[in-house]
């Protein structure tokens, strides 16, 4: 499985990108950034969108990498989340005032389908992918991805979950990388908690107390401005993205 991060801060800020995480080349979490870090080329090889959540920093830039798609290719593309999500895209969004609807959109080019994400694994493009539920807004989702030969894990956005937890650790030596949003420093927890996002603290917490994990753990979705202090309390088993990596696991 590849994986490059196109994107994957908390926040806008020169130099940094919002959440977008290209697997295989075809599939794509969250469209925080895909359109302004890919070329026109790779954007149209985008089958499948899994969208975490409504949050503007996941989506801001869906409504550009669908116009790629539709000048250029003829695949059908399907934007996969939970009906929260669906339904918040279709209202605010995609609602003839910010963006055309999807269906004056599709009278266009009938290419496009926004599909709520069935409980359950589902197959897109070789890849096992099931949506795992987020405590951050309602309809928050996770991902876990799985191929032959291993599952990653992304929690989306998420406030502070045991069952996030237990599920990483229950996979065992299956898991070969953990992707955990850590948004702000320990100094912040209050409003970590209220705003329901991780800190280093509420990570190592998480994992402590757990059989340990041989995943490759990494932070992300940290807010730029406060990534130095949250760099410098991540527990010594983390590492961190900022965008740009590339993996294979
Ligand atoms: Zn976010
Ligand atoms: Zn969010």
């Amino acid at each position: 499985m590849k994986i490059e991060i196109l994107g994957c801060s908390g926040a806008v800020m020169k130099g940094y990108n919002t959440t977008s995480i290209l697997i295989d080349g075809n599939i794509l979490i969250d469209a925080g950034s895909a359109a302004s870090a890919l070329s026109e080329d790779r954007l149209c090889g985008i089958r499948h969108i899994l969208l975490t959540h409504s949050h503007i920093d996941h989506i801001k830039e869906l409504p550009f990498i669908l116009e790629a798609l539709y000048s250029k290719k003829d695949d059908k593309v399907t934007v996969w989340g939970s009906r929260d999500t669906i339904e918040a895209l279709a209202g605010n969004i995609f609602n003839g005032v910010i963006w055309p609807k999807i269906t004056e959109l599709n009278s266009y080019k009938d290419i496009v389908f926004f599909r709520e994400i069935p409980e359950g694994e589902i197959m897109l493009e070789g890849l096992a992918v099931k949506a795992l539920p987020a405590m951050h807004i309602p309809g928050a989702l996770g991902y876990l991805v799985s191929d032959s030969t291993g599952k990653v894990m992304f929690s989306g956005d998420m406030g502070f979950d045991t069952n996030f937890f237990d599920l990483a650790a229950s996979l065992n030596h299956s898991l070969k990388a953990l992707f955990v949003e850590v948004s702000f420093p320990d100094r912040m927890e209050d409003f970590a908690r209220l705003t329901r996002h991780l800190t280093p603290a509420l990570l190592k917490k998480g994992l402590e107390g757990r059989a340990p994990t041989t995943a490759r753990i990494f932070a992300y979705h940290m807010k730029p401005r406060y990534i130095d202090e949250v760099v410098a309390e991540l527990p010594p088993n983390v590492a961190y993205i900022t965008g740009g990596e590339v993996f294979q696991f």
